[in-house]
């Protein structure tokens, strides 16, 4: 894949913060992760844990290269769901703590949220605003009891939710979630796809000069792009989508949206298939006409790749930079087991040579007041339906009816 980011080196300016973060997690989690298991009681929802970190240190907390209090909410529950999401506990630390190192996105979004990357892109940590950390303790319980009864659902995936606070008294809430996008896989189009129409749209020409944009549901229905996935994979995940997006609206949850990152299999990744390569499979070689299989693994793309990788040395070298495959937790889910997003498929199950990479992320925007002021207001300019703040069991509906219609 394509590595997306800065990387936070120690002169960095949110370089403090990150390790502050980072040895957060690993003392706090690590700790939880001892204890010997047991069952959930209503206590643990509302937990918090305080931790006094300092330059000394003592016999809890080990010395640090700042002064930082962190908070680690509701560590059980946690813990129990990242055991849902299959994740290794060991690996999990590992991932975000061995090395200290975290690359910065910035901040994608208007809310002013920064993400980080950790070292081997599984893992985003996403500052969040102190009313949606309220809202997600608020929920934590349906959440957790939603994720154990639906294992396979598109929803973003909560592995830990925690706050740092400086010593001038800055107080940084933030979750840890899975990231969408594989490290191994270029994605090649990524839509943020809400079903309202009103601002919806990324100008295509600036779309042009720029691979990573961000589009949205205007450039989708305008690039006539629709998800093909074969009856049986549709069903499935049909039903999966409207009780996901149930669950948002009984929550009263809205502004989230369908995350989509498209990869080609033809064109695959810049890093292993050169140019000249390319032009050696048509679209037709790729089209193996086979049966759906949802719970095996798929190697087709694997077995193309090393194809193209044996006839040419060099391809195949630079081609082992890259893990050849998806061995992580991904593979345990429906919509996520092939190279860790789900393959295209057409009427009769042929496969369609593209990937597709897909959840609902930023779901912790209940609908508030101020939304409702919002939708007010608007509601005098634009019709009231398109405009994207509108209650929501609305939302969810036109969610749900452009997801679902996306097929042709
Ligand atoms: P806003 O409220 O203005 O929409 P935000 O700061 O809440 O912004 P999000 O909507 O959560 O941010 O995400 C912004 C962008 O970051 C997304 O469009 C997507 O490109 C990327 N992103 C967010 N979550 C994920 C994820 N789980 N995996 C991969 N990419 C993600
Ligand atoms: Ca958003
Ligand atoms: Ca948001």
């Amino acid at each position: 894949g394509v590595l997306v980011g800065n990387l936070i080196g120690q002169d960095h300016a949110n370089y403090v913060l990150m390790y502050n973060m980072l040895t957060g997690i690993r003392i706090g989690v690590s700790r939880c992760q001892a204890k010997l298991k047991r069952e959930l009681t209503d206590a643990d929802y509302t937990a918090r844990h305080k931790f006094s970190f300092d330059i000394v240190g003592n016999e809890l907390t080990p010395s640090t290269k700042y002064d930082f209090k962190f908070k680690d909410y509701a560590p059980w529950v946690f813990r129990e769901l990242r055991e849902y999401f299959y994740l290794d506990p060991s690996d999990y630390l590992v991932s975000l703590t061995a090395k200290y190192i975290l690359s910065e996105l910035g901040s994608p979004g208007k809310s002013g949220s920064f993400f980080y990357f950790s070292r081997d892109y599984r893992f985003i940590i996403k500052t969040i605003r102190h009313s949606e950390h309220k809202f997600l303790r608020s929920i934590l319980k349906e959440y957790h009891e939603y994720i154990k009864k639906n294992p396979h659902t598109l929803l973003s995936r909560f592995y830990g939710l925690h706050r740092v606070k400086l010593p001038r008294g800055r107080k940084i809430h933030f979750v840890i979630m899975n990231n969408l996008f594989p490290p191994h896989r270029d994605i090649h189009e990524t839509y943020d796809l809400k079903g309202s129409a009103i601002g919806r749209l990324y100008p295509e020409d600036k779309a042009q000069d720029n691979p990573r944009a961000i589009l949205k549901d205007l450039n989708f229905v305008g690039r006539d792009r629709h998800f093909a996935l074969g009856p049986e994979k549709k069903a499935l995940f049909e039903e999966q989508l409207r009780r996901d997006t149930e669950l948002m609206q009984k929550l009263g949850i809205m502004d989230y949206s369908l995350l989509t990152g498209i990869h080609n299999v033809i064109r695959g990744n810049v890093d292993n298939l050169r140019d000249g390569m390319l032009t050696v499979f048509q679209p037709d070689t790729v089209k193996m006409r086979r049966k759906p299989t949802l719970v095996k693994r798929d190697a087709d793309a694997t077995a193309l790749r090393k194809a193209v990788q044996r006839s040419d040395p060099k391809a195949l070298s630079d081609a082992n930079k890259l893990p050849e495959q998806d061995m992580s937790e991904r593979r345990m889910f429906l919509f996520y087991q092939d190279e860790g997003g789900m393959r295209a498929t057409g009427p009769d199950n042929e496969d369609l040579g593209v990937i597709y990479y897909l959840g609902i992320i930023d779901i912790l925007t209940p609908y508030t007041f101020v939304k409702r002021v919002e939708h007010f207001f608007k509601g005098f300019k634009h019709p009231r339906d398109m405009i994207s703040a509108v209650p929501p069991k609305r939302y969810g509906d036109r969610f749900l009816s452009v997801s679902l219609s996306a097929e042709p």
